[in-house]
């Protein structure tokens, strides 16, 4: 792999968009060039990390990133977010809304008000468990606003089943809708 195909390949791990069982158990060993790329140091805490420990992981996340961005331009994940992010949940981001964000106010189990612990950025999360993903709506001041001083909330999840109680004799209901069917990433 070219420097720029490994680059990008570790930024995706970084993002959390690659799964970490298939980064570290499948494609770092039969990618011997990383060697070079990483330093040795680096290189073998990355070998060294378990796929499945969450919080060696998020070290390595970090430690890979301040490699990537040495200058620390992005300054953090959110940063570099869409305005509205779809992320899914697996064991690589099981901790995510309580090792990168802070968790500010609830509004049920699964819908939060969050801000980044690296930028200050407010977002309104919602963790569907039922088809693990997570949904991340940056927050403008007003909106921040609205659910501080009067708890009023977006409404990009009101109708979205999978982020509220199920209410009796409703189990089976068809999920009306998922929020932001254009975003696919
Ligand atoms: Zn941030």
């Amino acid at each position: 792999m070219s420097s720029d195909e490994l680059r990008s390949a570790l930024w995706a791990f970084v993002r959390r968009e690659n799964d970490a069982y298939n980064v570290l158990v499948e494609w770092l060993p039969r990618t011997p060039e990383l060697a070079d790329f990483l330093g040795a140091e680096l290189h073998a805490a990355m070998r060294a990390t378990r796929w499945d420990d969450d919080s060696a992981l998020f070290a390595l996340r970090q430690r890979l990133w301040r490699h990537l961005d040495p200058g620390g331009k992005l300054g953090c994940l959110c940063a570099g977010w869409p305005d509205r992010k779809r992320l899914g949940l697996g064991s690589a981001t099981v901790d995510l809304l309580h090792s990168d964000f802070e968790v500010l106010r609830a509004r049920n189990p699964w819908l939060e008000l969050v801000r980044c612990t690296t930028c200050g950025r407010h977002w309104y999360a919602a963790t569907d468990t039922v088809d693990d993903d997570y949904y991340l709506r940056r927050l403008t001041p007003a909106e921040l606003a609205g659910i501080v001083e009067r708890d009023e909330w977006p409404a990009d999840y009101d109708g979205f089943v999978n982020v509220w109680p199920t209410e009796p004799g409703q189990e089976y209901r068809a999920r009306l809708e998922w929020p932001w069917k254009d975003q696919d990433d």
